[in-house]
Parts: C-alpha cells; structure tokens; sequence
C-alpha cells in the first residue's frame, strides 16, 4: 500500500481500504490564489496549509485532499484587496458549493471525519456555510455521525513566547499580516525558492480606517501589496511557526477525533 499521505497519490483501492469504517480523518487545505507581494509567490495560501496538513496527517495517520487552489476575494484590510493582477477569486456561492459537493462525496465514500484546515483568512465563512448546508443535506439523507473541525492554522500561534520571538519589536496583528513575517517565514522553511527577500518592501505596517469602503480605493494598500513588512522573516521562524502549528492542530485533532479501534 502507498505510504503517501496524498489521496491524490493513492488508488481508489488503497483509498477505500483506508476511508472504511470511517475513523480515518481526512484533511482538505482551502487556499486562494492571491498576490503577496513583489517578494513571494502566489499560491502562498495554498501552499502553507497544505504543508501543515502533510506533517499532520504524517504524525496523526490521516489523509490530505487536494487543497482548494482558489479562495474568495481578497479584501483590502486582510489581504490588501481584489484589484491586483493576478489575484483570482471565487464568489463565495462557488466557495460554499465546492465545500458541500466534496463533504458530501466523502460521505458517500465512508469518511466521516473531516478537518478543514483554511489558509486564506476570507475563505473562513464560506467554508462554515459549506459545511453547515452539507451536513443539513446528509442529516436529511440520514447521516449524523459526519463530523467536521475547521481551522485556520495560524490560530494556533498563541503563546505570547513564540509571538515575543517571532516579533521581538511588537506584534501588530494577524490582520495586517499579509506577506509579512509569519508567510514569509513559513514559505522560507518550506519553500524557499520562492521568495525573493531582496524584493521585501520595507514599508511602515497598513493602517486602516474601522469601516471598508466599496469600490476599494486601490491607493489605501500598500503598493507592493503587503500589509507589513517582511523584513525580519527568517527560516527559523518558518520552522518555529511550523512546529507550533504541526504539535497544536495534531493535539487538536486527537481530542475532537479519538482513535476508537486502537489502530
Ligand atoms: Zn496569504
């Protein structure tokens, strides 16, 4: 049988032997496809939690699905805005439809665990909305054993010593994080071939009014489209992070999924 942790790697044999019965829980990254600026890559969001749910699914023995490559619009106090070259959005009825049509096919197949692990903080609704019109259709159909947990992996970062190393001259917020210290450092850890730190802009934090405004005024977003620099990522924060993230979200699931066959 196929070691990979990647259903997309697996038979549909290997894959039905290991969803069986039900216990095996399954991990969907929900990423988006979205500027971060001149320095890094665009399928950041992609790409992190994907990471994270490997080493997860590596420690804990779930599967990993193929991440969601696309997310809802990017919005100019989180994620700097939708008017960038580019950034390539869903609506988020599309979000909220792909979400319930892979629940209900993994329930169709046995699963009955599930943890969502998004990486692009304006997906997070729609996916609640996706996961709550899924499990009303399978309550219908008579299934109430699917069980969903969904997360934002950098919600795991907590401890004031990991944000004390991590920002040593003060945090600001995850709001305005995107493409800053935490991304980058995490994309040096994992893929450090695609970023570029001679391209960091080293620009003062975003500030931003307590209200949007509708059509985004482009020139509110810093230009490189940052909300804060990243000029102080370093892999051994990346590493940090990931450690952080892997040991907090594998306890997690350990407690929401305990294992019943002692397998
Ligand atoms: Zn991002």
């Amino acid at each position: 049988m196929s070691k990979s942790v990647f259903v997309g790697e697996l038979t549909w044999k290997e894959y039905a032997a290991r969803v069986a019965g039900g216990e095996c829980v399954m991990m969907l990254p929900v990423g988006a496809l979205e500027q971060h600026g001149y320095h890094m890559c665009m399928n950041v969001d992609v790409l992190l939690p994907t990471a994270v749910c490997q080493r997860v699914a590596e420690r804990i023995g779930a599967l990993v699905l193929p991440g969601l490559q696309y997310g809802y619009k990017s919005q100019q106090k989180s994620g700097g805005g939708n008017h960038f070259p580019g950034t390539t959005s869903l609506d988020g009825a599309t979000l909220t439809g792909t979400v319930q049509d892979i629940i209900r096919e993994l329930a169709r197949h046995g699963a009955r665990r599930l943890v969502m692990m998004n990486g692009h903080y304006e997906n997070s609704m729609f996916i609640v909305e996706g996961i709550d019109l899924a499990l009303r259709e399978l309550r219908y159909a008579g299934i109430t054993d699917f069980k969903v947990v969904v997360l934002s992996y950098w919600d795991f970062v907590r401890d004031p010593a990991v944000i004390e190393q991590l920002y040593p001259e003060g945090f600001l917020g995850w709001d305005i994080e995107h493409g800053g210290v935490f991304e980058t450092s995490l994309m040096l850890a994992l893929h450090p071939h695609l970023v570029d730190l001679d391209r960091v802009v080293d620009h003062p934090p975003a500030t931003f009014p307590p209200y949007d405004v509708f059509p985004v005024d482009p020139s509110r977003t810093p230009t490189a489209g940052t909300l804060s620099s990243a000029k102080t990522a370093s892999r051994a924060k990346g590493e940090l992070i990931l450690d952080v993230c892997v040991s907090g979200i594998a306890e997690a699931i350990g407690q929401e999924f305990p294992l019943t066959n002692g397998a």
